[in-house]
């Protein structure tokens, strides 16, 4: 690989790891000429094209934007950083990657997704389920629900949970 910056063509690669569910290779490399450190994405020239179903039947592409952007709304006004909310993200499409072929059901991802959300935060959890509804076992959603109202951990968060 040449080196953007002195463009000679000697490096060796010095960290190598994936994201985006084993789509993407990012390579840490260390040009032998000139000791600096660049970094290259290898990506898949056909990356996995995968569908999403829905409830409904209908299909969309999968589109990793819609987790995060959900999770987000959830996590309104939580102690939650976008970095949560993106390595959430992150192991809910390593698993789709890992267990799904080229479908994957909206149910699947939402199970995935709350799951993960449960240990995050309780309050996005319980806001989450009561949103879109897809959660594994309802009967702990209601459980988990009325522990939150009786235990709230923060008194804003819980005066505001199904309100928004
Ligand atoms: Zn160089």
């Amino acid at each position: 690989m040449r080196c953007p910056f002195c463009k000679e063509d000697k490096d060796k690669v010095v960290d190598s790891r994936s994201s985006e569910g084993g789509r993407i290779v990012r390579r840490r490399r260390l040009c032998l000429a000139c000791q600096r450190r660049f970094t290259t994405y290898e990506r898949a020239e056909d990356s996995i094209k995968l569908t999403v179903v829905k409830k409904d039947g209908s299909r969309v592409p999968y589109d990793r934007q819609r987790i995060i952007a959900g999770v987000q709304k959830a996590c309104y006004k939580r102690p939650i950083s976008l970095k949560q909310i993106e390595d959430l993200a992150e192991e809910v499409e390593e698993e789709i990657f890992r267990r799904q072929g080229q479908e994957v059901s909206s149910r699947f991802i939402g199970e995935e997704t709350i799951t993960r959300l449960r240990k995050l935060d309780k309050v996005a959890y319980v806001r989450y389920a009561s949103v879109y509804k897809e959660f594994a076992d309802p009967d702990q959603f209601v459980s988990e629900a009325q522990e939150l109202k009786q235990h709230p951990q923060d008194p804003d968060g819980q005066q505001k949970l199904f309100r928004e």
